[in-house]
């Protein structure tokens, strides 16, 4: 294959490998199982960031939850012998509380319809809640069509006040039907918020959802009206892309509309009180019991197992839902959200990294090394994402980086190793080539004497040799001048190369001289091949640089192996012995004769 082809298919191969690496990486793009891939390994090196950021972050000490735990069931069975509890423990739980004087009271639980077979202790829970005004209750929000579950008409005072902005809709924050609390509970409070949880793909909760839509008006999630009157801000606005409560309190919201929860720990990272003991403590007249719930946030929410409320989060696999509404209000009361780089800065950061790993590869020669240096930049990488996390609150695509880094490091590489066997070729062609003719030079034609014997020797392939040498050479040099000499070299090369075949090897023996191994030819094609060579380098008109045309001959002695020989020297030793015969016979004429 000619140079220029071999070259020229090398780069279709080179571009082959890069557009189909993109092409794949395209094609895998369509696939929603291949972007899940994707968006579920960011979200575990999230969850991985988040619970070593939970080491170095405390929570707030006055958010408490009283927990109907697996004791409480226990203990509820043991007295009542039923479960649910009766509504009428609840008033009875609000009234030892609040002897406490809390903050307030949130309830993590809903109480929908009317209990028929029990209505005064309905009345006795709608009595304590109309009470106290630091009392939370729970509303949620769902998609039931109205033919299934009539959607109810929320009252305007559970309505969010929201003084500028609006949000996007989406499937998070927007519904079209809701279970309220029941209608006399309703009455008799104004403090309601939703308790709505949404999990990720692979079963985590990241997200609190703090504001809902439900019929073209906006509801708060229980813990933001909770964080609302900590902060003793009744109407929030939306801007930048954030909810903004006060100067100091923001949450910023994601693509969803969310917000992105920022973990302190583990299950029970609040104090968790169990409610047995609550109601023991009343019993035994201990008043001294309850100041310790004086200015905190009482959460109450079940945390049994067998009846609970379980959810999966970045840091804890079985967590009670009351501890994932306490991480929200948590998260608004400390301004300590989580806030996700854009794509672009992921793209960006991404770009900037591959970057480096290229230049690596290209640069360094050692696999190891490059190697290491790929795993150092993305542990250093690693590393950084976490100190933003912890530092920052910042959340910085690992994915991107990751994939497109170990791409371009696999890509480098191709590019390396093509680039370095063009580079091999590059160096072997100028070895083996003789600058002036571009044909082979005498190193070569060794080499291949050698080859072809021991083949002839081995298969018994048969092959000949050419020996040419141009007739007054040394005249021409002294009429014309060396470089006119040096012109003819050339176009005597190319009329040598031009009656050849592509097997032959045509190479510059020596000064003028010139030799062609002919592979697989007999004496009489060798002899033929010669003539037709001797013949055209008679019949050519040599143009010189001055624009002189001149004629030039050349004489031509022919060996072949077998026959006039069996070793190199011998057979060189033949064809110079004719082209010897041939100048003596006056020049211009192809000799394969000695006798
Ligand atoms: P003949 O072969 O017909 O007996 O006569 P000749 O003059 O060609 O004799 P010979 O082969 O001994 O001379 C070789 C001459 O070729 C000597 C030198 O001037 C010339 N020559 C050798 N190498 C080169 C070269 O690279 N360039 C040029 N211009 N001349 C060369
Ligand atoms: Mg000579
Ligand atoms: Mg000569």
């Amino acid at each position: 294959m000619k140079n220029e082809h071999k070259k020229l298919l090398t780069y279709v191969i080179y571009a082959l490998i890069v557009v189909g690496m993109f092409t794949l990486i395209f094609w895998l793009g369509h696939f929603r199982q291949f972007q899940s891939f994707l968006s579920k390994i960011e979200s575990s090196s999230f969850d991985l960031r988040q619970s070593i950021v939970a080491k170095y972050k405390k929570p707030n000490k006055n958010i408490s939850i009283i927990a109907i735990d697996d004791a409480t069931y226990e203990y509820f069975m043991d007295k009542y012998g039923s479960w649910p509890i009766s509504r009428g423990v609840w008033a009875d739980v609000i009234e030892y509380i609040e002897k406490g004087n809390p903050k307030n009271i949130v309830f993590d639980l809903l109480f929908l319809k009317p209990n028929l077979n029990d209505v005064d202790s309905d009345k006795k829970l709608v009595e304590a809640v109309k009470k106290y005004d630091n009392v939370y209750l729970s509303m949620n929000f769902d998609n039931y069509s109205d033919k299934v579950r009539k959607s109810p008409v929320i009252e305007d005072k559970f309505k969010l006040n929201i003084k500028n902005g609006e949000l996007k809709d989406n499937e998070y924050i927007t519904f079209v039907n809701s279970r309220v609390v029941m209608k006399e509970l309703a009455e008799a409070t104004k403090n309601i918020g939703s308790i709505n949880v949404t999990r990720e793909a692979d079963g985590i909760i990241r997200n609190a959802t703090p504001v809902f839509k439900y019929k073209n008006d906006y509801y708060p999630n229980l813990s933001l009206l909770a964080a609302m009157d900590v902060l003793g801000v009744d109407n929030i606005s939306i801007k930048n892309n954030s909810i903004f409560i006060d100067e100091n309190h923001t949450i910023p919201l994601d693509r969803t509309q969310r917000a992105i929860l920022n973990w302190y720990g583990k299950a029970k990272t609040y104090e968790h009180i169990p409610l047995w003991e609550i109601i023991s403590a009343n019993n035994e007249n201990d008043n001294e019991y309850f100041k310790k719930f004086e200015n905190k946030i009482i959460y109450i929410g079940t945390t049994a197992t067998s009846l609970s409320d379980i959810k999966s989060v970045p840091t804890e696999f079985n967590l009670a839902g009351v501890e994932l509404h306490t991480t929200f209000l948590n998260n608004i009361l400390d301004n300590n959200f989580i806030k996700k780089t854009s794509v672009k800065v992921d793209f960006l950061v991404a770009l900037l990294i591959s970057f480096l790993v290229g230049y690596f590869v290209l640069k360094i020669t050692s696999v190891v090394k490059t190697l290491f240096l790929l795993i150092s930049v993305l542990t250093l990488y690693t590393i950084a994402s976490i100190y933003l996390m912890v530092q920052y609150n910042l959340w910085i695509g690992l994915v991107l980086p990751y994939f497109s880094s170990i791409i371009i490091f696999i890509l480098a590489y191709c590019e390396k190793y093509l680039l370095k066997s063009k580079d091999y070729e590059q160096t072997y062609k100028l070895a083996v080539t003789d600058g002036l003719t571009q044909l082979y030079n005498h190193r070569y034609f060794q080499e291949q004497m050698i080859n072809n014997v021991n083949n002839f020797k081995r298969y018994g392939a048969k092959f000949s040799l050419i020996l040419i040498d141009i007739d007054f050479f040394k005249k021409f040099n002294d009429t014309y001048g060396h470089q006119s000499g040096d012109c003819v070299l050339k176009q005597v090369a190319n009329i040598l190369k031009k009656n050849s075949r592509t097997s032959d090897i045509v190479c510059r023996y020596g000064g003028e001289e010139m030799a062609i191994i002919l592979t697989n030819t007999d004496k009489n094609d060798a002899v033929t091949t010669a003539n037709k060579i001797c013949n055209a380098v008679r019949e050519n008109k040599f143009v010189l640089a001055n624009g002189e045309k001149v004629n030039v001959t050349i004489s031509v002695g022919v060996s072949t192996v077998g026959i006039n020989g069996e070793k190199p020297q011998e057979i060189i030793e033949f064809s110079d012995k004719c082209l010897y015969i041939a100048k003596e016979n006056g020049r211009n004429q192809v000799v394969s004769q000695t006798d």
